[in-house]
């Protein structure tokens, strides 16, 4: 059995709703859909952004900028067969609490009011999130949340839940972060004890490289759940990065699949490692699975002699960063030098770091670097492998990129490189072209 989750662009219009229930119907496997709202469709907006424009109205004019929303969801119903007052009742019913409405019960409506449609097109049961994912003092609450779903979707034969929103312990409805219907998703596929989680979205899946630098990176056939939470850090954002630990916890693979292109494979993300094998071998066999990277990043380098016979030396720099709240990416480190890597933060706040950490270490120097871009070279296929680092560095070194940093965890399965801003796009095709992933 199967959970699928489809994503706004997959219910932004008639046609590719019609195209959803193709889909679900051509598999009897796929008993349960997780829907977002509808998403940017030619010149219209996204609903959960014209939701939010309603939920930061005053309130007497909340229903007027709510038309736009009904005449969206009007457009839709009526394109699908459904006819344009489908879900008259439903909207009434909005419309009437929306002027005392709070922030987040309004802009989940997109999902809820999806959601009932689907469930109507395909003849499903609408099962509303609001009953089982819970949330408790403003946060998810996965143990109680996992029970609960399990139950009422235990009674379903086939239902249709909207994604992005729960309730907490007083009922009132509170979202996840932008993106979350994705997170739905896995509560779902682990409640039902699917098979497989099916996220429908508008991309074939996730590449190999950026394509607008490598223009001819590829589809990643397989990923492992630890490969794409190191591309995800470096922005990979095909899915909202917290949709991985429910199902991670139940074994269940990711299949990552695009609405709009039947032929792409897509990419399957496998919980573990030892599921590289079999059915999800994957295709190209290399040490390298992607390579990824961010730009604008900050680095402060701290010298001081004998800084390693210190005791306590790099905590009171690392605590430096945690009292004024910065968080540290990584502490590549030397014996009388370290460098802290972290993503830029305003002049001010440098400048109290600075002075903080001179205060705590005394250190013989301290320099401030802005222009810093991290490479993840990504991969299982890298452990007890000798000659992976060496290849990137020589490579780059060959192609006249000065390395600025390097770390490698001793899980082997990822080196970060930091380069300059500029030499960003270089150093990608430069690594693309030594391991052609
Ligand atoms: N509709 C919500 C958003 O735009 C949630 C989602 O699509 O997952 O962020």
């Amino acid at each position: 059995m199967k959970a699928v989750k489809f994503g706004g662009t997959s219910m932004s219009t008639a046609e590719a709703v019609l195209e959803v229930k193709r889909i679900i119907e051509s598999d009897p496997s796929r008993r349960f859909v997780v829907v977002s709202a509808p998403g940017k469709a030619a010149s219209e907006n996204k609903v959960t952004d014209m939701l939010i424009e309603v939920a930061a109205s005053k309130a007497d004019v909340r229903v007027e900028l709510f038309a736009a929303v009904r005449a969206r969801f009007a457009k839709i119903l009526d394109g699908i067969g459904l006819g344009g007052n489908a879900l008259d009742a439903e909207f009434e019913k909005i419309e009437s609490e929306l002027p005392s409405a709070s922030y987040d019960y309004t802009v989940s409506r997109g999902e809820y009011l999806t959601a009932i449609m689907l469930a109507k097109l395909l003849d499903y049961e609408f099962a509303d999130a609001a009953e089982f994912v819970k949330f408790e003092r403003g946060a998810y609450d996965d143990v109680h949340t996992e029970k609960l779903c399990a139950t009422a979707l235990g009674k379903c034969r086939r239902a249709v839940v909207p994604g992005f929103y729960g309730s907490d312990e007083n009922g009132n409805i509170v979202t996840f972060s932008r993106g979350g219907s994705d997170v739905t998703g896995a509560i779902v596929a682990r409640a039902a004890g699917a098979s497989v989680y099916e996220n429908y979205t508008d991309v074939d899946g996730f590449m190999t490289c950026d394509p607008r630098i490598v223009p001819h990176a590829s589809v990643i056939d397989i990923l492992t759940y630890r490969e794409l939470r190191e591309l995800a850090y470096m922005g990979a954002n095909v899915l909202h990065p917290e949709s991985i630990f429910p199902v991670r916890k139940a074994n269940i693979p990711i299949h990552v699949l695009n609405t709009f292109n039947g032929s792409a494979h897509g990419t399957m993300i496998v919980p573990t490692e030892d599921l590289l094998g079999g059915k999800y071998r994957r295709n190209k066999k290399m040490p390298i699975t992607a390579i990824a990277g961010r730009q604008h990043f900050f680095s402060l380098y701290i010298e001081k002699s004998m800084m390693n016979s210190e005791v306590g030396f790099m905590r009171k720099v690392l605590s430096s960063f945690e009292r004024l709240g910065v968080s540290v990416e990584h502490v590549p480190s030397g014996i009388d030098s370290m460098t802290v890597v972290f993503s830029a933060v305003d002049g001010e706040t440098c400048n109290a770091l600075i002075d903080d950490i001179k205060k705590e270490v005394d250190p013989d120097h301290i320099s401030l670097t802005t222009d810093m871009s991290l490479i993840a070279i990504v991969g299982h296929g890298m452990r007890s492998r000798p000659g992976t680092a060496a290849r990137a560095i020589m490579r780059l070194s060959n192609a006249e990129i000065n390395l600025r940093m390097i770390d490698q965890g001793a899980s082997e399965i990822n080196i970060i490189l930091g380069v300059s801003d500029d030499d960003f796009a270089r150093a990608l095709i430069a690594l693309n072209g030594e391991f052609e992933v």
